[in-house]
Order: structure tokens, then sequence, then C-alpha cells
């Protein structure tokens, strides 16, 4: 027998949209409601997991866009035409990549130019606790203790 509150506690949150919905009974696990861009979001995201991990698939994807590129050689360069726009953004969001490289790169030397730590051996200690007990290597604050 089914209670009139089972349905409600069986309710899930969609792992794209965030929203409660019923999975459908005859889907394992399901974690994405039925919306068209979250069935979208699924799809995509299984694709980049594919693509991660099974290199047949990557290589038989690679080769599919490769003849079709082959089969359509002026696609792009007629999108690129009716998208004008594209170009102009692309081109704008290049120079900000550009700039910001050349910052971080200014920055570097700056940085370099003031350290204060000589040249030796030094033990790397992991400065929490939390990090100790994990030997947690993605410990961000270390100690420099010089062996000397
Ligand atoms: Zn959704």
């Amino acid at each position: 027998m089914v209670s009139p509150g089972r349905e409600i506690m069986n309710k899930v949150r969609c792992a794209h949209c965030r929203c409660l919905f019923v999975p459908n009974h005859r889907i394992k696990n399901q974690r994405y409601c039925s919306k068209k861009e979250c069935q979208r979001a699924r799809k995509s995201a299984w694709q980049r997991r594919k693509l991660e991990t099974d290199l047949d698939y990557k290589a038989n994807q690679r080769e599919c866009q490769k003849s079709w590129s082959a089969r359509n050689p002026d696609y792009w360069q007629r999108w690129r035409a009716q998208n004008p726009e594209y170009g102009i953004r692309n081109r704008a969001l290049q120079k900000v990549r550009r700039s910001r490289r050349r910052r971080r790169i200014a920055k570097m030397d700056a940085l370099e130019l003031h350290s204060k730590i000589k040249t030796g051996t030094y033990y790397l200690i992991p400065v929490t606790v939390e990090a100790v007990a994990k030997m947690d290597a993605s410990a961000q604050k270390v100690l420099l203790i010089s062996s000397a």
C-alpha cells in the first residue's frame, strides 16, 4: 500500500535546475528532471565524462568531426559571415585574456624580486592540524623550516 506522503518523500533535486521532481521509477538513479534544458545538460555532462574516460569514444568523436569538416569545408566561414557579432566578441575576449596574462607575468616578476626566502633545503610542514591528520596534499598553508 502506498501512503499519500510517499510521493513527496521520494522527490529528488535536479542536478541542473535544482528543482524537486518525482523520478521515473523505471530510471535508476535519475538525477535530472524532464525539462528540456536539464536533459540537454545531462547529455552534455555524460558526453564530457565519456570523452574523459573513454579513449575509443574520444578518437571516434574526433574522427567524426574531422570527416564532417571535410564534407562541410566552408561551414565555419559561412557561420562567421552570418554572425559577425561573434567575431567582435571573440576578439574582445582575446584582448582581455592577453592583458590578464601580461599582468600575471608582471606580478610574478615583482613577487620574485621581493622574495626574501633564501636558497636552501626546507621541510614543508602543513600548518593546520586537519591537514596533518589527513596529510592533505592540497594544504595551501605550509611552514618553511630550514633544515640547517
Ligand atoms: Zn531540472
